[in-house]
């Protein structure tokens, strides 16, 4: 049997968009596909949270402050952030959204650019739950091995919650400014 892993269009695109920087002539791609590299190529890219497993104590401050800033309520279960000890409780890792260069919650979605969009100035890439119908497209997309995407019911309605740097707020990511450890930082990603 061979071990070669098969190769999706969309993993294809992808792959040659990184390569090519979205230069995509004269390869026999079709126009669908065309289109797609030319998506991808101008999306921007923006800044992500990092956690460094090296520092954290497993507090928890950031999914306290995450939920408090998002939901007004201190809830892991809210959090767009999560961390987990190891079985010795001695390592922690956390969980929380890569902001994809080339995003695949974003073209998975039945609603794209009205249920999960991209932040025109920031680049952030967020759900509007308002627009979402909660389908789990996004998270069966994702390409991290546990998706960073969570569920919750809103007015009745199944809605997906996932980190959106928290857009729009002076000062940046609250569980960065609010981590006692300094574990989390905001790294920006821009062209
Ligand atoms: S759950 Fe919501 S954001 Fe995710 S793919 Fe479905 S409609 Fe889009
Ligand atoms: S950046 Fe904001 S939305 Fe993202 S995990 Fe931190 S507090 Fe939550």
């Amino acid at each position: 049997m061979s071990s070669q892993k098969r190769v999706t269009r969309r993993e294809f695109v992808k792959d040659f968009a990184v390569v090519t920087g979205g230069a995509a002539v004269g390869v026999g791609l079709s126009k669908e596909a065309l289109a797609e590299v030319q998506v991808i190529k101008e999306i921007p890219k923006c800044g992500v949270v990092v956690h460094d497993p090296n520092l954290c104590r497993g507090t928890k401050i950031c999914e306290v402050a995450c939920s408090a800033y998002h939901d007004g309520a201190c809830s892991s279960y809210l959090s767009r952030i999560h961390v987990e000890a190891n079985d010795l409780d001695l390592v922690f890792s956390g969980l929380v959204c890569s902001q994809c260069d080339s995003p695949s919650c974003y073209f998975a979605c039945p609603k794209k650019d009205q249920a999960l969009c991209i932040d025109k100035e920031t680049g952030a890439r967020y759900i509007n739950q308002d627009e979402c119908g909660g389908c789990g497209k996004c998270a069966e997309a994702c390409p991290l091995p546990e998706a960073p995407i969570w569920f919750k019911t809103v007015n009745g309605k199944e809605v997906a919650f996932k980190c959106d740097l928290c857009r729009g707020r002076m000062g940046g990511p609250m569980c960065v400014e609010l981590c006692p450890r300094k574990a989390l930082r905001f790294e920006e990603r821009r062209d």
